[in-house]
């Protein structure tokens, strides 16, 4: 039989699936000897039957669920509901992946008329098993009984000020006796029923409001956005209580083992005396940073310091860890692994690597390709000289800026229309997290640097500042005021959640700079990757930055804008209106040098590498008038009887413009099409190549790995005509040079005919580069603007398809346009160089497949290729 529940003491790090993270993470800890409150843990097999069954729970569940409450009450040598020792529970949630405050948590169940006097008694403090009791009515009035929470805070505020009293800590026992009076009046009358309480059925209830609340909004939200499989299901924990509210000698609170935000080996926590664990977590009260603890509660704290330490080394990772001292004993409730931003993430593992905890393949593997991005973006010019408004508590790094919004749901709804937003509000909530999820940043006026909220946001790499002393939000006038500044709705501010600093109005960014661990992981990564990393450039800027970045050469240089320049343009008119060769050579003379001194500019940067140049795919018509802007232009001509030799022109351009003129532009002269039509252009092109490499070799004593690309070929013959013009015009100007210059010559694979037929084309072939923007348009027969401005968004928001083909390779399809080509072009030729361009590219995912498919090197923009060089990296390590 299928066994559902398990007893702290017969779990361990290992059974993390089966007992969630933080069930697995007791269980650890309790075996080491930490002190862990009993406790036993319901499985998320049990959750994931549940829901398969529609809600009902496996047969033998509540069976084993009470026989380990008997056992637990055995241990503790207490009892659920006894009026003597009353044993009082936390039920809370645990998924295999941390999901930090998306699933729910009730605490001091047990607590009811019949066992309160009993808790204080024992406590020998009355006031603490009030403040137990109304605690535990609006958690699991909230969270069992769907009661709204603004109806238990309502009554909370209302109480408080009627007693004029600041803090929840000011009410005395006799307030809390009437607040739990007040708190189940108002659930009856939600409920239209008496407030129940039978604490063994709580548990029951509780368990199940827990496997339920895997399926809330926002656990749904988090999961999409992270990534997490919605069949996996939650583990339940049910705890022994251990309170943090008896006093000034108890606390309770959150530590990193090491600074989530900057990954700085240093203290990084927060407390709060006389509280409970949701205090910090869920942001109500601002806590206090850890290291006044050792003043408050000397031993606890060292206690905890040692616990902190050895939990590290015993992992060798970060931890996110969870205490709270009773009566100055101190027990942890939490260790996971701590989510961090890229920097911590880098900064983390390469520390751990010095300090001979990792391996440099571990540290790889710590840290996922997808963050570095968020090291890449800007951050607040280190010389801005406006004074900050408000410092608030710096709960993640980064620059935001964007206008004010004081509700998620706005800030979700404008974020998503690409508006930039800053979400303003009272606490940070786990409520918040669609609109967390589209803002440019968050600031809160209250909440810690540990709370729920701020984990996430650093996890998702959102600058956050917390926490601001003296923020007053007015929503009535959607506005907030700090130190007399009134800031709207609408107004646009900037944060640096790397500071705490909020600043009114947009500051200047500058570019990130990429500091010494970055560069440290990323040339481990270096030594793991067989994947060559080029970058997509057309310019010479653009170069220098790509091999800043550590780009091996250039995958793709286009030549298209080097058509577009406004001091081309006349001689490219020339070159498209001209009616006879000589006409035509005319105008290719004039853009030759041009085209020249763009390659100098690219090769001189590039010297040493591999450049591939990619001959012109023309949108031809995008160099003359619109169809319907020209037909106007002569008319009015016409009309007006204008200058007939104007009027003779105008007619010839329009003669042009409609011969040009395309029903499908995608699928019409592109590519080669073209140079097929005019091989003047290629010839012309392959000499301005020639040319640049070899006045780069004079000037500099080296030059590029000249690679030149013929575009968008479908037919062997294509391929065979096209090189034989560009092999005749490259010897004609080496001869005419007298000099030698290795080269190569190969094609853009990005037609699904051409993969098709490979094995042909690879004849006159000597490289390959997948196309796979082109080759998803043609594969799957969409085309891109349309797609992403229409029906793809559904299409990704249904399910209907997985993600944007656009971003990450179609594996199954696309993918397997590219196998056949890498398996064809192979075939009849093995040392085929073969690469990807192309934004897939840089993209982390595809970069797997590519890995798999044995291509020689991929090539993406200049900003992503220290990603591509760290993917590449941790797809070999994923293959092994
Ligand atoms: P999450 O996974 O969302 O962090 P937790 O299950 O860790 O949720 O619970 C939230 C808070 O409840 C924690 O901060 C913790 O301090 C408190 N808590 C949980 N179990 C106990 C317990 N047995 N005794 C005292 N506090 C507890
Ligand atoms: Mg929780
Ligand atoms: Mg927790």
């Amino acid at each position: 039989m299928t066994q559902y529940v398990y007893d702290l003491a017969d779990g361990n790090a290992s059974m993390k699936p089966l007992l969630g993270g933080k069930g697995a993470g007791l269980a650890e800890m309790a075996s080491l000897g930490v002190p862990v409150p009993d406790a036993f843990t319901v499985t998320t097999q049990a959750c994931v039957e549940t829901m398969n069954r529609g809600g009902e729970w496996p047969e033998s569940l509540w069976g084993e669920v009470t026989e380990a409450l008997a056992r637990l009450e055995e241990r503790t040598g207490r009892k659920l509901g006894a009026t003597e020792k009353p044993l009082l529970l936390s039920v809370r949630s645990g998924a295999v992946q941390s999901m930090p405050g998306m699933m729910d948590t009730i605490l001091n169940l047990g607590v009811s008329d019949e066992t309160v006097d009993a808790l204080g008694r024992e406590a020998g403090n009355e006031r603490f098993a009030w403040d137990s009791y109304r605690r535990f009515i609006s958690m699991y009035g909230e969270v069992v009984e769907g009661i709204a929470s603004h109806v238990f805070e309502d009554a909370l505020a209302a109480l408080k000020l009627e007693k004029g009293a600041e803090q929840d800590t000011d009410l005395t026992t006799e307030d809390l006796k009437e607040l739990v009076a007040r708190y189940k009046k108002l659930a009856s009358d939600e409920l239209g029923g008496e407030w129940s309480s039978d604490p063994v059925e709580q548990l029951r209830r509780a368990i199940d409001a827990v496997f339920k609340s895997w399926l809330n909004p926002r656990a749904e939200v988090y999961r999409k956005a992270n990534n997490i499989s919605a069949d996996l299901g939650t583990a339940v924990n049910v705890q022994q209580m251990v309170f943090g509210n008896r006093g000034e000698t108890s606390a309770t609170g959150v530590l990193f083992t090491r600074n989530p935000s900057t990954g700085v080996k240093e203290l990084y926590g927060e407390f709060l005396t006389n509280a409970q664990g949701e205090d910090v977590v869920a942001g109500i009260r601002t806590p206090r940073p850890l290291a006044e603890m050792e003043q408050v509660l000397p031993e606890a704290y060292a206690a905890l310091l040692d616990t902190m330490n050895k939990m590290e080394q015993h992992y060798r990772d970060m931890q996110d860890m969870e205490f709270t001292i009773e009566n100055g004993e101190l027990f942890m409730l939490q260790t996971r692994t701590g989510k961090r931003t890229a920097a911590a993430a880098i900064k983390t593992a390469s520390d751990m690597v010095a300090e001979g905890l990792i391996t440099k393949e571990e540290a790889l593997q710590r840290i996922e390709p997808a963050q570095l991005d968020q090291l890449l973006h800007p951050t607040i010019d280190p010389n801005n000289t406006v004074t900050a408004l408000a410092t608030g508590l710096p709960a993640s790094p980064g620059a935001a800026v964007g206008t004010v919004v004081f509700s998620a749901d706005e800030a979700a709804e404008r974020g998503e229309n690409g508006e930039k937003v800053v979400l303003v509000r009272f606490e940070t909530t786990p409520d918040d997290i669609h609109g967390v999820l589209q803002a440019q940043g968050v600031l809160t006026s209250h909440g810690g640097m540990t709370s729920h909220a701020a984990v996430v946001a650093r996890g998702f790499g959102k600058p956050c500042v917390a926490g601001v002393p003296g923020l007053r939000i007015d929503l009535e006038n959607q506005q907030f005021t700090i130190d007399g500044t009134v800031v709207k709705h609408g107004d646009t501010v900037t944060l640096d959640g790397g500071t705490g600093e909020v600043f009114l109005g947009a500051l200047a960014l500058v570019p990130a700079q990429i500091n010494d661990d970055f560069s440290n992981v990323v040339s481990w990564a270096d030594e793991v990757r067989q994947l060559g990393v080029r970058a997509n450039a057309d310019n010479g800027p653009d170069a220098a930055k790509a091999r800043e970045l550590g780009a091996e050469g250039i995958g793709l240089c286009r030549t298209e804008h080097m058509f577009m320049a406004a001091d081309r343009l006349p001689a490219m008119h020339k070159m498209i209106l001209a009616e006879t060769d000589e006409e035509r050579a005319d105008a290719l003379a004039e853009i030759l040098p041009m085209q020249q001194a763009d390659f100098e500019a690219i090769f001189t940067e590039m010297k040493g590498l591999p450049v591939n140049v990619r001959l012109l795919d023309p949108p031809l018509h995008e160099f003359l008038p619109s169809l319907v802007d020209q037909s106007l232009l002569v008319q009015k001509l016409e009309l007006t009887g204008g200058d007939p030799a104007e009027l003779a022109a105008e007619r010839k351009t329009l003669a042009q413009v409609k011969r040009l003129h395309e029903q499908n532009p995608m699928l019409g002269t592109r590519g080669c099409r073209l140079a097929m039509l005019y091989p003047e252009i290629p010839e012309m092109q392959a000499r301005a190549i020639i040319r640049a490499a070899l006045a780069v070799l004079e000037r500099e004593g080296e030059t590029v790995e000249v690679e030149i690309m013929i575009p968008l070929v479908a037919l062997q013959a294509e391929i065979k005509i096209q090189r034989e013009i560009v092999v005749d015009a490259v010897e004609d100007e080496l001869e005419l040079a007298g000099k030698e210059l290795p080269y190569t010559v190969g094609t853009m694979i990005e037609l699904p005919r051409a993969a098709l037929v490979a094995d042909q084309i690879a004849k006159y072939a000597d490289f390959f580069s997948f196309g796979t923007n082109d080759l998803t348009q043609t594969g799957i027969g969409i085309s891109r603007d349309d797609a992403e401005n229409g029906f793809l968004g559904h299409y990704v928001d249904d399910g209907v398809i997985k993600s944007n083909p656009f971003a990450t390779i179609d594996v199954d399809g696309v993918g397997e346009l590219v196998r056949i080509g890498v398996e064809k072009g192979r075939a009849v030729k093995p040392e085929l160089k073969l690469g990807v361009c192309g934004e897939h590219g840089g993209d982390p995912a595809s970069i797997e497949l590519f890995q798999k498919l044995g291509l020689d090197y991929v090539s993406c923009s200049p900003f992503r290729v220290p990603i591509a060089r760290f993917a590449a990296a941790r797809a070999v390590l994923n293959q092994r």
